[in-house]
């Protein structure tokens, strides 16, 4: 039998199974988020905040199975963005339809009798708020654009979103997806993504996959690449002294930035969500180190994390 080698990362141009892009699984992906951050939770130093996370991660499963699909775009939308390599599910482009909120308010009546007082006061805030300005608040939140915006209430939204671009990019067909033109943003929806995974299993085996940040899709780029500027050069791998080796920050030093790599090879549990909020310790070296993070985490609540 002929053995090919081919660089660790690349999915393989010839009889390849691996697809580009993976999108989330509907009926697992928060449930086993929520399991991840209740295991990392025992015995961490921030063991209150993850388990509160678990709990949103747990209503926004139920809220998912709750929910069926969400208005699409049309099949001449969909065509259109597919022949010029563009994310069908734009963040930029899309309507979002009120669903979207509906599942806001599921989430937070799900969650509220875990809450922190903080936390608690942040959804009463986000309950109040006339639907043109929660609209608003997701479009800020959507544009990266923080300044002014309540951030403790960010992450409630932030879930919410999440569960609505979940919604929306599985209940497309695989090939109404194109690989676009820029390889640094979601396929699906056009957002950045939130850390990067090194899979396991079948044909995915050792392939590297960037997580997005909003709608859990993933898709392929090859390992030791930059994934904000696409250098080869210069691309190192920092962790926490002590750390969980599954968990590194791939840093760049042609933009300085990094992103974290997530090692299913050395623990197959890893969840780009959850082991990105119990690894701030290796956020903090790298602020240290004078890199500037890349990607979002939608559900981080700053008060929570600084205390
Ligand atoms: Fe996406
Ligand atoms: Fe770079």
């Amino acid at each position: 039998m002929a053995t090919t080698i081919i660089e660790p990362g690349v999915i393989p141009p010839h009889g390849a199974e691996a697809p580009f892009l993976r999108r989330a699984e509907r009926a697992a992906v928060f449930g086993l988020r929520a399991r991840r951050f209740m295991t990392l939770a025992q015995g961490h130093v921030m063991a209150d905040f993850l388990r509160f996370m678990g709990h949103l991660a747990e209503a926004q499963q139920r809220t998912l199975d709750a929910q069926g699909a969400p208005v699409l775009p049309g099949a001449g939308q969909i065509k259109l963005c597919k022949a010029h390599g563009m994310p069908p599910l734009g963040t930029q482009t899309l309507r979002r339809d009120p669903s979207w909120r509906e599942g806001l308010h599921s989430l937070l009546a799900q969650v509220e009798s875990q809450a922190n007082d903080a936390t608690r006061a942040a959804m009463q805030r986000l309950a109040a708020l006339p639907e043109a300005d929660l609209e608003a608040f997701a479009d800020r939140l959507l544009d990266g654009d923080y300044a002014g915006l309540d951030l403790a209430a960010a992450p409630l939204v932030g879930a919410a979103l999440q569960v609505y671009w979940v919604r929306l990019a599985t209940a497309l067909e695989q090939a109404d997806f194109s690989r676009p033109e820029a390889h640094t943003l979601c396929p699906a929806c056009g957002s950045l993504p939130g850390a990067s995974m090194v899979r396991i299993g079948g044909a995915e085996q050792g392939l590297r996959y960037l997580h997005c940040s909003l709608c859990a899709s993933e898709w392929n780029m090859v390992r030791v690449k930059c994934s904000h500027c696409e250098s080869t050069k210069g691309i190192a791998y920092f962790g926490v002294e002590g750390g969980d080796e599954a968990v590194k920050a791939e840093a760049c030093d042609e933009c300085r930035s990094y992103l974290k790599i997530l090692n299913m090879e050395k623990n197959p549990a890893v969840d780009p969500v959850a082991d990105d909020l119990a690894t701030l310790a290796l956020d903090i070296l790298m602020d240290e180190a004078g890199f500037l993070r890349s990607g979002p985490n939608l559900l981080l609540f700053p008060g929570d994390a600084d205390a």
